[in-house]
């Protein structure tokens, strides 16, 4: 499976992204042998992140001025596909600290930060990218907090002012990389006694593993993508402070709603799934599998016209995702917004549906656990239903973004207490501020 991007129009992509792509695909057959072991036990890729670390690439969107690779959003959403065609596990946590990343990145860069807002930033950024430069620490994401969507209420992991700084209390569900990482970036909201909770109100502190009060707590044990080890984080009067913000109070919630392709880059690493199943498909059936009897299946008519089938679905959605990561930017137009709520929801959905073509293709030994395709068929099943964009919720969101206009979403119906806080709104100031 040692491929070349192809499915790119690679004149299309920098030489220095192009090599790093080359890269993957050669140190990707290895990571695909440890995803048994690490699917296995459900433990973590631990060799995978000394290999990448070791070859330069945890920096990927951190600025070339601070020693990173400067890479644009699409770009490192090409690497994290191909990271996704070996090891899903891999691509989905290393999606974690690449938007980690890329939240300090690309927030600091909106058009529509003061620049009082900007200097208070810079140096907050500074010390997490040169952390990421120079000790090549790894970042996790734990946003979830379990039975809701995050985007809807203020997250009930919450800071209180103490003397010298803040107590950060609550709980984190699904924390990928839990007990792994090197640092977690907490997003919470800061309380204040005689006042609700609120959005603008929301915060994001980067806490050390070692942190006295942060503790990992829970089984893992699920269906797929058991490698990312996302167990339950606890937080109890973990104390930080000014030193240890990721941005200053107020420029999450400025930032986020205007740049919406930042909760796409789960995407990456189910297009990379879909793209194994695809791989395997057609190595299975040319008898090219190594450690399987090397029997050709060509010759079945059905067997080929499936084979059609899942490029046939594959091919348009590669297509479309690829737009809609190279055209990703801040204050994207409608139709932008519409093309990724598309692609997020092709690719989430592609995925299964070509996982699950290829084990009915290939036929009964492809579900050997001694063969990747049961794993890709697990791990490809998992997408869908990642907040904040869930199908459902894309299924949502396309039907607000054509049928009404910016000025009528607010009146459009929709579930009570759904999930539409995180729908775009147009190039706002504070859209989350209504709540
Ligand atoms: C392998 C894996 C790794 C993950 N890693 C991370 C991570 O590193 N960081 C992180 O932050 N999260 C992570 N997640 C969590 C993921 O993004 C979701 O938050 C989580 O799967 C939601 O599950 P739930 O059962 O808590 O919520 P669900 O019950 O699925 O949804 C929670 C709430 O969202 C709202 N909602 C959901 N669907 C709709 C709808 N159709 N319409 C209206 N409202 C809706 C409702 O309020 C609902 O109660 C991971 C998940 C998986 C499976």
């Amino acid at each position: 499976m040692s491929t070349p991007a192809d499915y790119y129009d690679l004149n299309r992509i920098r030489p220095e992204v192009l090599a790093v792509l080359n890269r993957i695909n050669e140190m990707g057959p290895t990571f695909a042998e440890r995803a048994f072991a690490i699917d296995e036990a459900a433990s973590f890729p631990v060799e995978n992140y000394r290999d990448l670390a070791a070859e330069g690439l945890m920096t990927l969107t951190v600025p070339e001025e601070y020693g990173g690779h400067g890479f644009s959003l699409g770009e490192y959403a090409m690497v994290g596909a191909e990271i996704g065609k070996y090891c899903g596990a891999t691509a989905l946590t290393f999606n974690m600290h690449n938007s980690t990343m890329m939240w300090a990145r690309f927030m600091y860069e909106m058009p529509h930060l003061t620049e009082t807002e900007r200097a208070a930033f810079a140096p907050l950024r500074e010390r997490q990218f040169r952390r990421a430069v120079k000790e090549q620490g790894i970042y996790s994401q734990p946003i979830s907090e379990a039975g809701q969507n995050w985007t809807s209420k203020p997250a009930q992991t919450q800071c209180r002012r103490v003397e010298g700084g803040w107590k950060i209390n609550g709980f984190k569900k699904f924390a990928s990389l839990a007990g792994y990482c090197d640092y977690y970036s907490i997003v919470c909201t800061e309380v204040f006694d005689g006042q609700d909770p609120r959005h603008e109100d929301t915060m994001n502190f980067i806490v050390h593993k070692d942190a006295v009060g942060l503790s990992v707590q829970g089984d893992w044990d699920p269906l797929g993508m058991r490698g990312t080890n996302s167990r339950d984080l606890v937080l109890k009067d973990v104390f930080v402070t000014e030193d240890d913000l990721m941005m200053p109070p107020g420029i999450f919630i400025k930032t986020l709603p205007n740049y919406p392709h930042m909760m796409a880059t789960l995407t990456p690493t189910y297009m990379g799934v879909a793209q194994s199943a695809f791989d395997f498909t057609v190595a299975y059936l040319r008898g090219e599998v190594p450690g399987h009897p090397p029997i050709d299946r060509r010759m079945f008519t059905t067997k080929r016209l499936a084979v059609s089938k899942m490029y046939a679905r594959l091919a348009p959605v590669r297509a479309l995702w690829w737009q809609a990561f190279m055209e990703a930017d801040a204050f994207p137009s409608q139709a932008q917004v519409l093309r990724m709520y598309a692609a997020q929801y092709n690719v989430m959905e592609a995925a299964q549906e070509i996982a699950a073509l290829a084990i009915r293709t290939c036929g009964g030994q492809s579900m050997l656990k001694s063969l990747p395709l049961e794993r890709i068929y697990r791990d490809s099943r998992c997408g869908a239903l990642m907040l904040p964009y869930t199908s459902e919720i894309m299924e949502d969101y396309m039907s607000v973004l054509t049928l009404y206009d910016v000025d009528e979403f607010d009146d459009a119906p929709g579930d009570e207490h759904g999930a539409r806080t995180s729908l775009w709104r147009g190039a706002a100031e504070m859209p989350l501020a209504a709540e």
